[in-house]
């Protein structure tokens, strides 16, 4: 029990963690490039933000949330996903009376009491981003974007984004009439949880994975096909830009999203995998939001949230390699005392020229310094022994193809400086 993490949980050790460096490095990277700044909110929050922002109604508010009350009495929870706690910190902080919209991102533990399997956790993390404070579709534009870009470039190439519109309050009270009718008719064939849904949040019906009410829904009326103007030219516009961007995309009139606060423009985006698809990242506008839980009036957002957990899983699915940027450049090997002590002057050298290097410090003999040397992938050996220091001569060992060169021991350290690029 002691040493065993809590289920659902996951330790991210050095074997792994590089890979996580390397994803936030491109996460920051990029954000940086679109306009994105980061935002960082608590861990948890009043439990009434999940419920009012996520929804009553969603999976996550009803089975999977991590809630507490703590010793003053207060109901919290842990967050399950970064979009609740990032737009309560936009209204407290009184973003919307600075320059809009507010373009923001994060990278966020969640929580979900959710059972366990590969991909799902119940500690996880998301990166997000949310673009606030404008309505129009070249911002739904611009997120989908910096998602497909940032997912190219950590190494998934073959990808689709699934597009669909879930449209506004305006539409939808019509549609709902529509779609009510439809499945009342229907009551009988469906499963439980679709006639729980029907009554609460009928567009949560379609997201029903079961086969036979599948069958069942086959011809659903869709929200898509039923928009008011503003949504359907909102549609349009940003069908518009993405081509303009040569980002390819599908209009799937099945994406609801679990959420309650979605507003037109909902998007998936799925990673052609050899055999299986997955979704690798989800997101939508959301113009009801801000409102909901107190803003000003009126003020839009989109944004998307992908999991990071997820991301790897499919990257190690693919076949995607990332190279740990955090190798050790040299190693040195010793032979005898004086070369031993010879070596910390040459590696504080190397330390204060920000080379990665590293040298024994268990007394291995020459031959398991080596084998060290090769095990944590050094780029550079480097062998000292009493020879070396008479003959101000060493030699270096290029570990990925074994070529050796001889150079000056009093000019090592601008030597591999050369050779590194640094
Ligand atoms: P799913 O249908 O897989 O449960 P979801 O609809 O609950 O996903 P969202 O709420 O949209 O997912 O969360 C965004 C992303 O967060 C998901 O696409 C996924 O990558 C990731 N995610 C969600 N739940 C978990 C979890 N329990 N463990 C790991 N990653 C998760
Ligand atoms: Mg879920």
């Amino acid at each position: 029990m002691l040493t065993k993490a809590p289920r659902g949980t996951k330790d991210i050790t050095p074997k792994e963690v590089y890979k996580w460096k390397f994803i936030e490095d491109k996460i920051r990277n990029l954000c940086g490039v679109y306009g994105y700044e980061e935002m960082r909110t608590p861990v948890f929050e009043h439990t009434e933000l999940f419920q009012r922002s996520v929804g009553d109604t969603t999976d996550i508010v009803q089975k999977e949330m991590y809630s507490f009350t703590d010793k003053g009495d207060r109901e919290l929870t842990l967050k399950p996903e970064g979009t609740a706690g990032t737009i309560r910190a936009f209204i407290e902080n009184k973003l919307y009376s600075e320059t809009q919209p507010t373009k923001l991102y994060y990278v966020t533990p969640c929580f979900r009491y959710e059972r366990p399997q590969a991909g799902r956790q119940r500690q996880f993390h998301q990166f997000g981003v949310e673009a606030i404070g404008s309505a129009t579709p070249s911002l739904d534009a611009e997120v989908i974007g910096l998602a497909m870009q940032f997912l190219k470039e950590v190494g998934l190439g073959d990808l689709t984004v699934n597009l669909n519109s879930v449209g506004c309050p305006v539409c939808r009270a019509d549609y709902d009439k529509k779609l009510r009718e439809y499945l009342e008719e229907r009551k009988d064939v469906l499963c439980e949880t679709c006639n729980e849904r029907m009554e609460k949040n009928p567009m949560r019906v379609l997201d029903c994975k079961n086969p036979t009410c599948q069958e069942n829904l086959k011809d659903v009326p869709y929200i898509v096909d039923n928009l008011c103007d503003d949504c359907n030219d909102h549609f349009k516009e940003l069908q518009v830009y993405l081509k303009e961007m040569d980002i390819p995309f599908v209009i799937d009139k099945k994406i609801v999203r679990g959420l309650d606060y979605y507003t037109k423009t909902a998007f998936e985006i799925i990673s052609n995998d050899i055999g299986a698809q997955s979704t690798v990242c989800g997101g939508g506008r959301y113009d009801g939001l801000v409102e909901e839980i107190g803003g000003p009036k009126g003020t839009s957002g989109i944004g998307f949230g992908l999991g990071i957990e997820r991301l790897l899983l499919t990257l190690e699915n693919k076949g995607v390699e990332i190279e740990n940027p955090y190798a050790t450049d040299v190693f040195i090997v010793t032979i005898g005392e004086r070369a031993k002590i010879k070596s910390f002057g040459l590696l504080k050298e190397l330390r204060d020229s920000h080379i990665s290097s590293d040298k024994d410090h268990i007394d291995r003999s020459v031959k398991a310094q080596f084998k060290y040397s090769d095990k944590i992938k050094s780029k550079y050996t480097v062998v000292i022994g009493d020879e070396e220091l008479e003959n101000d001569s060493v030699t270096l060992k290029n570990m990925a193809t074994s070529a050796q060169t001889n150079v000056k021991l009093s000019n090592l350290v601008s030597e591999i400086k050369n050779i590194l690029g640094k």
